[in-house]
């Protein structure tokens, strides 16, 4: 399998994120990269694309005023007298329509958490990534099975907000930029709110996630059973399931996603399902990663494959190579 990866994306290296009443270190370390890349073998770099064109390809998902914002808030908070990462404090619940020029208001307009933090390098990776998605879409669009190499996350990424480690939603992109039909399946531990919000209604595009359910994990306000319809198909699961509940569940994400006759499978894999991830609370294990990309690979369509979650870094390598091999 082709995989793209481009060194500008280590530019976003946030150094913490606010829950559960205290700052942490963000789990979203740039190491993790170093783990998939040791993993996986030989990578390639994206041809190069303009600025303009990246844009464009992040515009089918996101709003104007949005990418406006992650291209210039970390200047902004510099020009503000800020250092360290930007991060929003007051949030808008009732969505408001108001002119906003502070950047805390702008931030807050924005985002519906604490856990997407920005700094001088996150807009220049976000772009290198794009670049990354966009070559391994021309490889699936053309058939083949791809892999990028995306960091940081995307599936939390909505229209316009960020949370969640996510700024660009890769998924989303993808599916809107590729011209096919499509079926996104999303993998990761947490419900992929972003992509559901992007493409909910959509025509051509089908949406099915497995993950935690919101009633116990982040992110709580997305995802629960009952807001399957339509195009969407969720399938929250309880803390604790091991590979046979999942793979029973794939395969009925797969069968859904499969009705709908698409031509190119999107699949958000997040490693936080992995026993030993720090932040979840599933119980797949490394070998088990094999069988869930051959479920998955089982819908017959050429396939990309974009980095969510995953945060127990020793491990991340070689559970991505491991779903990477079931294609
Ligand atoms: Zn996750």
């Amino acid at each position: 399998m082709r995989c793209f990866w481009d060194d500008a994306q280590r530019a976003h290296a946030p150094a913490s994120e606010f829950f559960n009443g205290a700052l942490h270190p963000a789990a979203d370390v740039v190491e993790r990269v170093d783990s998939v890349l040791a993993a996986i073998g030989p990578v390639e770099a994206p041809p190069p694309r303009s600025e303009s064109e990246l844009l464009a390809a992040a515009g089918r998902a996101h709003s104007a005023d949005y990418l406006d914002l992650l291209a210039t808030a970390h200047g902004e908070w510099v020009a503000a007298g800020r250092s360290g990462d930007v991060l929003p404090y007051a949030f808008p619940v009732h969505r408001r329509p108001r002119t906003l020029s502070r950047i805390d208001a702008r931030l807050g307009a924005h985002a519906y958490d604490t856990c997407a933090p920005i700094m001088g390098g996150t807009w220049s990776a976000l772009l290198a990534g794009t670049g990354v998605l966009l070559a391994a879409l021309d490889v699936a669009v053309a058939g083949s099975h791809a892999f990028a190499l995306t960091r940081p996350p995307g599936h939390h990424a909505g229209p316009d907000y960020m949370g969640g480690y996510s700024y660009l939603n890769w998924a989303a992109i993808a599916a809107l930029a590729s011209g096919k039909r499509t079926a996104i399946l999303d993998l990761d531990y947490h419900h992929g709110n972003g992509t559901q919000d992007i493409v909910t209604g959509r025509e051509g595009i089908r949406f099915a996630s497995l993950h935690a359910d919101p009633a116990t994990d982040y992110p709580f306000f997305w995802g629960s059973a009952e807001e399957s319809g339509g195009n969407v198909l969720n399938l929250p699961l309880p803390r604790g399931t091991a590979f046979a509940a999942y793979d029973a569940a794939l395969a009925r994400a797969g069968e859904w996603l499969a009705e709908d006759g698409p031509e190119l499978l999107v699949v958000s894999f997040g490693a936080d399902t992995y026993e030993g991830d720090p932040i979840s609370h599933f119980a797949i294990q490394t070998g088990d990663y094999a069988r869930l990309g051959a479920r998955a690979a089982a819908l017959g369509v050429p396939t990309l494959i974009v980095l969510e979650g995953g945060y127990a870094v020793d491990a991340l390598g070689d559970n991505v190579a491991a779903f990477l091999s079931g294609f």
